[in-house]
Parts: structure tokens; C-alpha cells; sequence
């Protein structure tokens, strides 16, 4: 079950909200009474209320706003157990002074907003001798590893535990807090208004991750990065696993580059059954792969594992994304085409995305050039792939079919910046721009202006996730949907990754 948080300054909206989360089938909502500005009427939120509730008044040092005495705090615990509240939350070291009373609820929680305790079994047997019907805690992950001591915690709970990590890192435990066994786990009402660190909204949790679906057998796959906040991967691919009706979930892991080796060593905790990889790992997962394909190797990066009983297979689905995007809009030109259609192509940029799309383009015979504004790596992936350098003033010099903008250039928040100055844009040539967010970059509008043939980044974003649920799922991707999740979730992202 989803509880929502509700943190509003006044009553008729903490009613509102309750109304509409009710009507939208929410089974449980938590009233953070902390939120209310000015006399709070437990009375007037309780009468009449349209589903159960958890009354909360957090101080600060608990991450609440409660301002005013500890006494009139208690003296409202105590009035919303008078006043038949479904559950009070109470912190341990008050909860020996509110009396059990009636019939509602006892919730007995901890917050650690620094660190989660080495000793998470003491911690919860202390709360559950506090006369408690659930044990809350919630503490911060700096570690992933700490979010796995946290689910083997919920799991082995005698008494219904709800157990949270916080922050980034601790993301996974919120969606997967019900597959080990917890009562609910907690959501916002809105997804920018948060009331903890790494809180989700709760249509995200309800919609895009299928909390209420999620049962020991659920598998579990994500992305790992660092940040991996604002990636666009769990929005498309729970997309497709939804529309497939796939009993797997799609994660966010945030992952600090120190601790890659030591995570994917605890993969079969989770379990894991496949991740996406980016910045900062595609190199480094590679010390941890029992098996990898041609392309890896080729390239010296992955972006995609899967994890097998015999080990992980590192595998790399970016290369073939762009040239299957490439093809792709050759085609639809010329239908009788074969290949590529390109002889030559100017690839800006010389980082992971550069190295994948020019060595995708080698492999089918054309004759690359990559520029970047820092010299040595462009020479240093030219070397590797097998193609030519040259300095990132020189990307003007010389006339090519294609032109591929593997940087950020173009990226949300600047919109109003491109690589390439439309002055040596020429009808012939394709733009192949691999910034997705926005679509239409300012190079893509542009190149259209022009008359190019155009290649968007959310065509081989998409393209890239196909190939990875394929190698996951055995079985033809939902192209379209992931595409149109991809397109909502990039109208809806502030920031991109
Ligand atoms: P990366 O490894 O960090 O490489 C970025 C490259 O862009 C570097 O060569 C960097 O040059 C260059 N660059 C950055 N800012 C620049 C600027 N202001 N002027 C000139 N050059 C600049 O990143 P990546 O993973 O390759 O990603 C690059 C882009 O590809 C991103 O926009 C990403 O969204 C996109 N991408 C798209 C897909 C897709 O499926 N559509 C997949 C992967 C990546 P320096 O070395 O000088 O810093």
C-alpha cells in the first residue's frame, strides 16, 4: 500500500488533498501536522475523513517544521488518539510518554538523517519493545550497500516494519519495501515537494513503478549512475515492462564511482537481474563482467549487464542504436537503400557517446573524423576506432555527409546553443544530434531549416533501450510506447541526464 505524506500550512488543503488522493483510490495518507500553520485542528482533519490516516507532528530534528513547545506537540499526539486517528506516529524517545489508548495505531520511528546504524537489529528490537504495532526507520544511505541491510531488516521483522533509506542512494528501498514484506511505504503528493530526501510522488510510484503490483517475484533491473536522479531510463522502460506486462521493475540505483565494484558484488542480494549503465561506469563495470560481447570489447565500455548464474555479461547497445537510427532515416527516403547511405561523417565531441556512434559508423565503412574541443582525447578514441582527428576549429573545413553531435551542447538548460553554425550546414547532409532533451535542439531545428535529413537523440535513446529489453526480456520491445514515455518524461524533467 502507498501512504501519502501530505505537508500543507492550512487545514482546507490538507483536506483537499485528502479528498482527491481518496477519490484516486489512495488506501492510507499520512497528516504531517508540522506542516499546519497557526492552531492545528486535529478534530476538523479527522471527522469525516475519506480514508485512514497516520497523524505525524515532526520537530525538526526529526526533518519536521514543528517550531512551537514539545508539550503542546504531545498534547496533539495525544488529542489525535483521542480522536480515533488510525495510526500516531511516535518518535522513540517520546513514545513512552503517549499512552496507548482506543484503537489507534502505534508507530514507533526513528530518523537518522546522517548515516544508517551499523546495528539496524538492535535498533529495531529497541522500538519494538516501545509497545509498538510498527517500527519506522528511516535513515540515510551513503552507501548501497546500506539499502540491502535495510530490505534484510523489513524481511525478518516479526512486527510489520516499514524501513526507508533516504536520499538518492536509497531510492530502490522505497519501491521495494513491499516486496520484503512492509506494510506501505511513503510517497509525496507532489514530486517536487518533498518531505524527506529521495521521496517520490506518488503517481510515479503508483504509475510508473507499479508499487502496488511489485511480490517477492518481481524481478528487478535499473540504471546505475552518478547522479542518476533525473534519468530518463525508469520512466521508459517501465513503460515498456507495463505494456508487456512484465512482472519486473525498473530501478534508479545512484552508484558513487568508489563503490561500483563493491555493488555489483552484492548483486544477487537484491537480486539483480539487469542494469543499464552510464556516467560514470560504462569502463568500470568491465572489471566485474565474467563475459562481454564483441562490441564491448570493441569499444572498451558497456552500457548494458545482464546478470546470469554463470556471472555478468557486459554487453553495448549504443553503437547499434545509432546506426540502426542512421539507417533508419536513410530508408525512409530511399526504401531500395542498403546500408548506411553516408560515405563520410564529422563526429563532434570525444567522449563515451562519440567513441560508440564513430565506431558504429567504422564498422559499416565510413570514413570518420572526430573533432573535440579537447585535442588529446579526440586523438586518443581517432587511434582506438580507427578514424581521423582533427582540432575542434577545423570541424569547418572540409564538407561531410554526416554530422553527429555527440556532446552536450544543445542540452536542456541551453537550448539556445548548438555545435555547428548553420552558415556550413548543407541540404545533403544528415544531422544526427544524440542530445535528446530537448528533441528538437537548436542543431535539429536548424538542419531542418536547411533541408537535412535529421537523426534525433531520442531516436536512438529509444533505439538503445529496445536493444537492452530485448537481451533482458526475450521478446520484441513496444517501440512506441517507450518512445512516447520517453517524450512525456523529458516535457516533464527540469534536468537531464
Ligand atoms: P562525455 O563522455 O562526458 O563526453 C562529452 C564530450 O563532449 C567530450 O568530448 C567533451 O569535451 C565534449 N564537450 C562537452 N561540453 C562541450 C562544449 N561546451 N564544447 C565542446 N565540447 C564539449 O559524455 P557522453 O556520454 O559522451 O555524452 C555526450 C552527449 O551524448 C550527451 O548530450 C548525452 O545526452 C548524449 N548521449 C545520448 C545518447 C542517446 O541514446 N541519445 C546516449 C549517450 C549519450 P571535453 O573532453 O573537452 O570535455
Amino acid at each position: 500500500m502507498i501512504c501519502v505524506s501530505i505537508g500543507r500550512g492550512r487545514h482546507r488543503h490538507v483536506i483537499a488533498e485528502h479528498r482527491h488522493l481518496a477519490e484516486q483510490g489512495i488506501g492510507l495518507v499520512e497528516l504531517r501536522l508540522d506542516s499546519i500553520q497557526g492552531s492545528v485542528q486535529v478534530k476538523r482533519l479527522l471527522q469525516d475523513r475519506p480514508c485512514p490516516v497516520i497523524v505525524t507532528c515532526r520537530r525538526a530534528v526529526d526533518g519536521g517544521r514543528w517550531e512551537k513547545s514539545e508539550e503542546e506537540r504531545l498534547s496533539i499526539l495525544r488529542t489525535a488518539i483521542v480522536e480515533g486517528a488510525d495510526y500516531v506516529d511516535l518518535e522513540d524517545d517520546v513514545a513512552s510518554q503517549v499512552r496507548r489508548y482506543g484503537r489507534a495505531k502505534r508507530i514507533i520511528s526513528h530518523h537518522d538523517f546522517h548515516k544508517t546504524p551499523s546495528d539496524l537489529a538492535a535498533l529495531h528490537k529497541r522500538l519494538a519493545a516501545m509497545d509498538a504495532d510498527v517500527v519506522k526507520i528511516a535513515t540515510m544511505a551513503n552507501h548501497p550497500i546500506d539499502s540491502l541491510r535495510m530490505l534484510d531488516l523489513v524481511r525478518a521483522g516479526k512486527l510489520p516494519t516499514v524501513g526507508i533509506c533516504m536520499g538518492d542512494i536509497g531510492v530502490p528501498t522505497r519501491v521495494l519495501s513491499g516486496r520484503v514484506g512492509a506494510p506501505f511505504t511513503y510517497a509525496t503528493f507532489h514530486d517536487d515537494r518533498v518531505l524527506a530526501p529521495g521521496q517520490i510522488g506518488w503517481r510515479q510510484m503508483r504509475d510508473v513503478y507499479r508499487y502496488d503490483s511489485i511480490t517477492a517475484k518481481t524481478a528487478i533491473y535499473g540504471v546505475v549512475a552518478d547522479p542518476v536522479a533525473h534519468s530518463l531510463s525508469p520512466a521508459v522502460h517501465n513503460a515498456a515492462l507495463a505494456a508487456e506486462g512484465i512482472d519486473a521493475v525498473y530501478l534508479p540505483f545512484r552508484v558513487p564511482a568508489e563503490q561500483i565494484g563493491e555493488f555489483l558484488s552484492h548483486a544477487g542480494r537484491w537480486p539483480l537481474a539487469g542494469l543499464s549503465v552510464t556516467i560514470p561506469h560504462k569502463e568500470a563495470v568491465l572489471a566485474s563482467a565474467a563475459a562481454q560481447d564483441e562490441l564491448v570489447t570493441a569499444i572498451g565500455a558497456a552500457n548494458t549487464l545482464t546478470f546470469a548464474p554463470a556471472g555478468i555479461r557486459a554487453s553495448n547497445s549504443d553503437a547499434t542504436a545509432a546506426v540502426e537510427s542512421l539507417e533508419a532515416v536513410i530508408r525512409e527516403q530511399d526504401s531500395a537503400r542498403e546500408g548506411l547511405g553516408v560515405r563520410t561523417a564529422l563526429v563532434l565531441g570525444a567522449g563515451g557517446a562519440a567513441r560508440a556512434v564513430a565506431f558504429g559508423l567504422r564498422r559499416h565503412g565510413v570514413d570518420v573524423t572526430i573533432a573535440s574541443r579537447t585535442a588529446a582525447r579526440s586523438r586518443k578514441v581517432a587511434a582506438e576506432v580507427g578514424c581521423k582527428a582533427v582540432d575542434w576549429a577545423a570541424r569547418y573545413r572540409l564538407p561531410y555527409d554526416c554530422l553527429v553531435n555527440a556532446t552536450p551542447i544543445g542540452m536542456h538548460p541551453n537550448v539556445d546553443e548548438t555545435p555547428f553554425d548553420r552558415d556550413h550546414l548543407r541540404p545533403y547532409m544528415v544531422v544526427f544530434d544524440t542530445v535528446y532533451n530537448p528533441e528538437n535542439t537548436l542543431l535539429v531545428k536548424e538542419g531542418r531549416a536547411v533541408g537535412c535529413r535529421i537523426v534525433t537523440g531520442v531516436d536512438m535513446f529509444v533505439r538503445q533501450a529496445a536493444i537492452q529489453f530485448r537481451i533482458w526480456h526475450d521478446r520484441e520491445p513496444p517501440l512506441q510506447v517507450m518512445r512516447e514515455a520517453l517524450k512525456r518524461a523529458t516535457a516533464s524533467a527540469k534536468q537531464p541526464v
